[in-house]
């Protein structure tokens, strides 16, 4: 096979795929090369975009501009990908105690909650909220597995693993590809990349994940708090989720398990059974920052990480920074910039 690209990129997760959807929109040629067997993590995220981080009901980092038009972003990609794969739901941050109810009367004032979040006294069947909930707007879900579907089956893609040894970065020749550039994406895979794995502070994160049958009525709301509890389809919901910081295994574990059951025992009222158990490793950083920009040295390599368990809400933004950075030149946020690590 004899190709010739401008940009290379290793790893076919949200990260990448987003960074190849911007890079094809300002004309740049692309080929993703993805162990695709192999994606532990977008493939088994939640893929919920959640304003709203915690018991302190902390507005996450940058959430105004993550959000301001997360909603048209994805509407704009379901087009051009013809496939459906995001939906705008409310989030219903469900208050679990008469502290956390405490801890929001004292901010509700707010004006950086006004119109986007209120208090609300619903109830739901078959769960337990005596507290009443927080009602979140601007969220929404992404149904990952179909938009990784609909990239494999119309984007530039070559469904191999990169072994390094051969991909020369200066040579940018790689098993009959000629590129330009690389830029690699492999989620917490980067720990084992030669030319980037001393230069990110990468913390692998593992993550469980249930899949549970019960009769809780669907209501097209997602459920947060102690767990999140969102439909998938029938009577099958997906429970999760836990963080297992520099945990790399991919083995599901009883206790995790149990840790998520008892979780959501505080406020699912009805039975159910644990139909499915998944894993995954979130990239994340020791910062809590996503990882972005180009190799000190190699001005032709480039590294787009770290977008830990807020991929979804991040990464299309990111993505178009990216381009700018690489295109344009236009600075990285130095709070995303690889370089913050340089002692
Ligand atoms: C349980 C759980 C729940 C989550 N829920 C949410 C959520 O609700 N919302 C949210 O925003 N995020 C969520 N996340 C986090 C989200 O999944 C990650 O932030 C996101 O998937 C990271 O995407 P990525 O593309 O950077 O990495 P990945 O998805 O890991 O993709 C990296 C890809 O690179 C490939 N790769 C690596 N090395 C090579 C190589 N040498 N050659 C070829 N290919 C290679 C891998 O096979 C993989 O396909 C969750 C994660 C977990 C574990």
């Amino acid at each position: 096979m004899s190709q010739k690209v401008d940009f290379l990129i290793v790893g076919g997760g949200v990260s990448g795929r987003l960074l190849q959807l911007e890079l094809m929109k300002r004309g740049k040629s692309t080929l993703v090369i993805d162990d695709c067997g192999a994606n532990r993590c977008t493939k088994i995220a939640a893929g919920l975009a959640n304003p709203l981080i915690g018991k302190y009901f902390t507005i996450g980092w940058r959430v105004p501009e993550f959000f301001s038009d997360l909603r048209s972003y994805y509407e704009e990609l379901e087009l051009r990908l013809n496939a459906t794969f995001f939906r705008p739901c409310d989030l219903q941050r469900i208050i679990s105690n008469p502290g956390e109810q405490n801890t929001w009367l004292s901010k509700a004032h707010k004006d950086k909650y006004k119109g986007f979040c209120k208090y609300q006294a619903l109830d739901f069947d078959g769960l337990s909220n005596p507290y009443g909930v927080i009602t979140v707007d601007k969220g929404g879900e992404m149904n990952t597995r179909s938009f990784l579907e609909a990239c494999e089956k119309q984007l530039p893609t070559m469904d191999t693993r990169v072994n390094y040894e051969k991909l020369n970065a200066g040579k940018s020749k790689y098993e009959g590809i000629e590129y330009t550039n690389t830029i690699f994406c492999e989620g917490y895979e980067v720990m084992y990349n030669p030319w980037f794995k001393d230069l990110v502070n990468i913390v692998p994160t593992k993550g469980e994940i249930l899949e549970i049958e019960t009769d809780l009525q669907p209501k097209g709301d997602i459920f947060l708090g102690g767990v999140f509890i969102q439909h998938i389809e029938n009577k099958r919901w997906r429970v999760g989720s836990t963080y297992a910081p520099k945990d790399t295994s991919i083995n599901p574990t009883e206790e995790k398990k149990n840790e998520l059951l008892s979780r959501l025992n505080n406020v699912l009222k009805l039975e159910c059974q644990v139909v499915n158990h998944k894993v995954g490793t979130r990239p994340a950083s020791k910062d809590r920052r996503p990882i972005c920009g180009v190799h000190p040295e190699i001005s032709n390599l480039y590294v787009f990480n770290g977008m830990g368990s807020k991929a979804v809400s991040m990464a299309p933004r990111l993505s178009t920074e990216m381009c700018d950075f690489i295109l344009e030149g236009t600075p990285l946020d130095q709070d995303i910039n690889l370089t913050r690590f340089e002692k």
